[in-house]
């Protein structure tokens, strides 16, 4: 839908597929090459810095992991805009824009930075009002979806927080147990 919305505002557009925060690595390899299958349906070319980076993304994030998505942003962001000046590209932007799970408002302002820092521009769009058509179309197309954010962190947290949830109504129910056999006793 980012593609489509910018296209329709007349923008000519490259893609880049720049995603050192997605692991393990069989999903980075899903997930980029479903890229580069719709890509070729819809003629966007694509650069591909493509390399697998676990190791290099936990060094980033490493020192913090409670607030790694700031730092995640951060690598991302600057990546698409160092990679917008080194192709002599007008500006920049990212599809994170889209994402109604993303803190918007800091990608933003580390988007602002990183345009000041690099030297090219930032393109703003708040693509999220088009993310349930992008769902609904990927879903028709029969692309893969993908089920978690994107690093290793996210994809235990998908499989933690369902049992979190379960653990505290486990110990709610432990808990109206004992309220009921101390009223009763
Ligand atoms: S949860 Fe998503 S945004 Fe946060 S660090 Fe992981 S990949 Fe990056």
């Amino acid at each position: 839908m980012c593609v489509k919305t910018l296209r329709e505002e007349g923008a000519e557009l490259t893609g880049l597929w720049f995603n050192p925060n997605i692991h393990p690595f069989t999903e980075y390899r899903q997930r980029r090459s479903t890229l580069e299958e719709y890509a070729k349906t819809i003629a966007l070319p694509l650069l591909l810095q493509d390399e697998y980076g676990l190791r290099g993304f936990v060094a980033a994030v490493g020192e913090d992991f409670s607030h790694r998505c700031a730092l995640c942003y951060r690598l991302r962001l600057f990546g698409a805009a160092r990679a917008a000046k080194e192709g002599g590209f007008d500006n920049f932007t990212s599809s994170l824009f889209i994402s109604p799970y993303q803190n918007h408002e800091l990608m933003k302002e580390i988007a602002q930075e990183a345009a000041a820092a690099v030297g090219v521009p930032f393109l703003y769009h708040d693509f999220r009002p088009y993310f349930k058509e992008g769902q609904e179309k990927a879903k028709k197309l029969g692309l893969y979806r993908q089920k978690y954010c994107g690093c290793i962190f996210s994809e235990e947290e998908r499989y933690r927080k369902p049992n979190r949830i379960l653990k505290d109504c486990e110990a709610g129910l432990a808990r109206a147990r004992e309220l009921r056999s101390s009223l009763e006793g």
